[in-house]
């Protein structure tokens, strides 16, 4: 691994390609402006999450250490009779070194807090660092929603020991800007920061806390980029449209790089 962020002070970004591009080719295109981006603007750590069944092979040709690669999923038993299911040691096989948990797609396909709960010792075992991806999915006025990310949260890591909290990332991810026109402001992200600090050191502990990156996602575009990268007690972006376009791409790049 290239290292975290946490030891570096880099922020990252996370690529997360979602269920593209439609083939290999294509797919090997975009890691190629990635990895060479990546290469560019060494101040920031890149992890590409690409769909399973192009990771082993994007990750074979690689001979580099400026990239590093997410599984978007993994399954919480090691092995067995699971149709369409892969495993955390399956795809650290497949040379990924972190892995997408909860993210909101998955959520809406039924995975539940204590689905997410169990998928995480499941990784960590399996040698992957987990992404948690929390968030609510609409943001009401009596405060509903806090209640929601703080239970998101407590629920998804009350099985890490403590020796691994410095392996946990927390994607924050309010639903409705997933794949929205526009990011919420900066305030509010950095209010959603401190939310999920205080969560964490709430119910485990301030040093546990200060291992953790906390990082955004939703809209995040080359808009937006340096803005949303300059919020305090922010440790990077989840990325998800943007990181299919090397134009976006690369001005989000870059304001990591910056920041
Ligand atoms: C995501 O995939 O988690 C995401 C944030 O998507 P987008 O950047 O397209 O809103």
């Amino acid at each position: 691994m290239c290292g975290r962020g946490t030891i570096s002070g880099m922020k990252s970004v996370i690529c997360n390609w979602k269920m593209n591009p439609p083939t290999f080719t294509e797919a090997k295109r975009l890691f190629d402006v990635t990895k060479k981006l990546a290469a560019v603007y060494k101040n920031a750590e890149v992890v590409i999450a690409p769909p399973t069944i192009f990771l082993r092979e994007l990750a074979k040709g690689y001979r580099g250490t400026r990239v590093e690669f997410s599984a978007q999923n993994i399954f919480w038993e090691e092995s067995g009779s699971f149709t369409g299911e892969t495993s955390s040691i399956q795809v650290r096989d497949a040379g990924a070194t972190y892995v997408i948990i909860g993210h909101a797609e998955r959520r809406a396909l039924g995975i539940t807090d204590e689905n997410v709960q169990h998928k995480v010792p499941v990784s960590l075992k399996g040698k992957l660092d987990p992404i948690v991806a929390v968030g609510e999915r609409v943001r009401d006025t009596h405060g509903e929603y806090v209640h929601e990310v703080r239970n998101q949260i407590t629920t998804a890591l009350a099985n890490v020991p403590a020796s691994k909290f410095k392996n946990i990332t927390i994607a924050y991810e309010p639903v409705w800007s997933i794949g929205a026109p526009e990011a919420p402001d900066t305030n509010s992200v950095h209010q959603m920061m401190l939310l999920v600090r205080k969560t964490i050191a709430d119910a485990f502990g301030e040093k546990k806390m200060k291992s953790i990156r906390v990082i955004y996602g939703g809209a995040v575009n080359n808009e937006n980029a340096k803005d949303i990268l300059s919020v305090p007690d922010l440790d990077g972006v989840l990325v998800g449209r943007a990181s299919l376009d090397p134009y976006r791409l690369e001005a989000i790049l870059q304001a990591a790089h910056d920041a």
